[in-house]
């Protein structure tokens, strides 16, 4: 077996001035820039609350600038909604569901493919606006966020005239008026997740998009007018937790979809218990990503990698706790180690970087705590040496060895690049570990053995467990969590169910 090549790091900013090189053979080769370009990109330097069909000035009066957390620097003003903003948006979503509710399914499948194949027309410069405004590499815009955008319209635009058929033999009735909050790692794609079965089962909509990515939200609001969306089907208000709290309270809603913190989503669900409002919540989780001794290792690797270094590890689906069989415990872990140095960190918009920008000063400060307290509580930090830059929120791919179940960063939702790894002598232990937290949300195999997976997948309690890969999404796939990471599925019919009064 090689050498082991990691080095055991006590601090936690351990930054040198260069750029990981790939190494092939004795020589070295290295990326040019490659920078996509943003000339082309048209955002407006402020927007107003999308409500009743046109952008209007908020009755708050209040405005927040929204920044690109690679550079700091100011993209756009947004309207903050007051109390007065929401009552209007919910009240414009009141009239138009007397008539949206009533449209024929084959009418409202129309707009909703028309939302879909704008949203492909207009790929590029969704990516573009989605890694500038909330940090993630163009890589994964371009060929994540905005197809699966466009596949979840695509996908729900089919279901619009076939609901009696996706409940058979029942009668099907939408809800009403939907308030949808959606969190900042992925806004353009959970605005699809939310609006896409809502529109299809005849519901109207306020949307509430996260405070630090509103952008494509707006750019999606220029599609719907585009589509020519009847006025008051989809609002959406711009805003901070503030704003999200009135959507909640509001007496004209009939239901909350929610994505976002386990904290959050807790003051949701007393805000609404004992009211007739229906609710989903889709919330945090750390997920057990468990590689057996006979798995694949080199493509566990990857699986691994893309399982917590995707999208800056800001996935709350994220395999962050490494749980690696003891006895390759040390092959898999030279292995990662080489291949975290490979990955590329730096400008999102870079077609080459593989890890881009944390989404927000705040967000970094947590991440960087929460390493602290790795170290303090004894674990080995693991960091490869590449240079960030000096402007903007960044923080390397990190993986912590030495970790005790009951260390914080084990335990709790980083939401960064920042992988815990443990070992495991036996499938029960695997389990026993993978389950033993308020999280359920999802989990990874790594077997050769197909009944391993089957044998394993039934014992995790996870609502979402892919085998021999990971963090792959698909519209007709419901997506969804157990015990704190919540209630309620996301996608498939079982997703379509969560927007529809079934009798
Ligand atoms: P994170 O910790 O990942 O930022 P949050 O749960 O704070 O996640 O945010 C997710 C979404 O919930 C955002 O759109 C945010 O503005 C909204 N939000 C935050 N606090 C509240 C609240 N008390 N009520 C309703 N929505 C909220």
């Amino acid at each position: 077996m090689a050498p082991n090549p990691m080095k055991f790091v006590d601090g936690v900013a351990r930054v040198k001035a260069e750029r990981p090189a790939l190494e092939f053979g004795t020589g070295v080769f290295e990326y040019a820039p490659a920078p996509e370009a943003t000339d082309h990109v048209r955002l407006e330097p402020r927007y107003g609350l999308f409500v009743d069909g046109g952008f209007v000035a908020p009755k708050s009066e209040r405005w927040f600038d929204t920044v690109n957390p690679a550079t700091e620097e100011k993209l756009a003003e947004v309207a903050d909604a007051g109390e007065a903003d929401v009552d209007a948006a919910v009240k414009a979503a009141r009239a138009a569901f007397r008539t949206w509710s009533k449209l024929a399914g084959a009418e409202r499948g129309k707009y909703v493919y028309r939302i879909a194949r704008l949203i492909q027309e207009k790929a590029r410069e969704l990516a573009i606006v989605e890694t500038m405004d909330g940090g993630k590499p163009i890589k994964e815009a371009r060929d994540v966020d905005v197809p699966l955008a466009a596949a979840h319209f695509f996908y729900h635009a089919g279901w619009a005239d076939k609901l009696p058929w996706a409940f058979p033999g029942r009668s099907v009735a939408p809800l009403g008026v939907c308030g949808q909050i959606i969190p900042w790692n992925f806004p353009l794609l959970m605005a699809a997740w939310k609006l896409a079965p809502a529109l299809a089962a005849g519901n109207t909509v306020v949307l509430k998009p996260a405070e630090t990515t509103p952008l494509t939200a707006m750019k999606l609001a220029e599609i719907l007018r585009e589509a020519e969306l009847p006025p008051g089907v989809v609002n959406i208000v711009t805003g901070a937790g503030e704003t999200g709290a009135h959507l909640v309270n509001h007496p004209g809603v009939a239901k909350i979809a929610f994505t976002g913190s386990t904290e959050v989503g807790k003051l949701i669900q007393r805000a609404l218990a004992g009211t007739e409002k229906r609710l989903t919540l889709e919330l945090g989780g750390k997920a057990a990503n468990i590689v057996f001794a006979d798995a694949a290792l080199d493509q566990a690797v990857e699986g691994i990698v893309n399982g917590i270094y995707f999208n800056q590890g800001h996935v709350c689906c994220a395999g962050s706790r490494l749980l690696v069989e003891e006895s390759i415990e040390e092959d898999l872990l030279a292995r990662l180690d080489w291949r975290i140095r490979q990955l590329r960190v730096g400008d999102p918009l870079d077609k080459n970087t593989d890890v881009g920008a944390i989404n927000s000063r705040a967000q970094l400060e947590k991440i960087r705590e929460l390493t602290r307290c790795g170290v303090e509580e004894g674990a080995h930090l693991h960091q490869p040496e590449c240079a960030l830059p000096a402007r903007g929120f960044f923080f390397p791919p990190t993986y912590f060895t030495h970790v005790a179940q009951s260390h914080r960063i084990a335990r709790e939702e980083i939401f960064g690049p920042v992988l815990a790894v443990m070992s495991f002598r036996t499938p029960d232990e695997a389990v026993e570990k993978a389950n033993n937290l308020a999280y359920g949300l999802s989990a990874g195999v790594w077997t050769d053995k197909g009944a391993k997976i089957f044998a394993m997948t039934k014992r995790l309690r996870a609502g979402v467990v892919w085998a021999n890969t990971f963090n792959k999404f698909d519209p007709t796939s419901p997506f969804g969590g157990y015990k704190e990471s919540g209630f309620g599925r996301e996608g498939g019919v079982h997703g379509l169910e969560a927007y529809v009064e079934v009798s």
